[in-house]
């Protein structure tokens, strides 16, 4: 399928008003993915949250800052299809929990569109697997039990994953500034050879 037309069917997509698992998605479906025969590069994260799914643009928020910052690259860059795809485990909002929190994104979607995406998208070399959810989808009985173990382990799974490979971070979110505290490697011997990693792809 080309990279137009499965753009198109995701656009249209409605299972989660008309087939969902569980309860229906709370609001009108508005699917947020930057598809590419061109880049090399993907980026999987969680879903969209309030920020993302009124403006339609991933990452337009405090968490796409900083995952740029962390990425060694200005927006111009990082809204460049021929350069970057994005595609989120859930590609809408799935609304808010009781406390005001994002829900986990759709499992519908994963399930549905991620094998689709990458069939379409063969030239993809590497997938930044943001957060816990994208990680299991993706790494599944090597993910660890924790996202702290699993980055951890960063090395190791780019290492051992082939075609595309695969390198797992935590999610940029404010609410990961105390984890980002907490674990200073991250910064000191991931964020270089992430950044070396993108700059050879870009
Ligand atoms: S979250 Fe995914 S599967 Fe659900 S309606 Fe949106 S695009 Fe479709």
């Amino acid at each position: 399928m080309s990279i137009s037309e499965l753009h198109r069917r995701i656009k249209a997509c409605r299972i989660c008003v008309e087939e969902p698992i569980g309860n229906p998605l709370p609001h009108e479906p508005r699917p947020v993915a930057v598809l590419s025969r061109k880049a090399r590069l993907m980026i999987i994260g969680q879903a969209p949250g309030t920020r993302v799914h009124a403006s339609g643009k991933p990452f337009s928020d405090p968490s796409g800052d900083r995952l740029r910052d962390w990425m060694g690259i200005g927006e111009d860059i990082f809204y460049d299809s021929d350069k970057l795809s994005i595609a989120p485990m859930g590609f809408c909002f799935p609304g808010l929990d009781a406390k005001g929190g994002d829900l986990p994104p759709r499992k519908e979607c994963s399930t549905y569109w991620q094998p689709q995406i990458l069939e379409a998208m063969p030239q993809i070399e590497l997938i930044l697997l943001i957060g816990t959810y994208a990680q299991k989808f993706y790494m599944k009985d090597n993910a660890a039990k924790t996202m702290t173990d699993t980055v951890k382990n960063w090395r190791s799974v780019y290492n051992e994953s082939t075609n595309p490979k695969l390198l797992p971070l935590p999610h940029p979110s404010w609410r990961n500034s105390g984890w980002l505290k907490r674990n200073l490697w991250f910064d000191a011997e991931v964020l270089p050879e992430l950044r070396k990693e993108v700059a050879r792809l870009l």
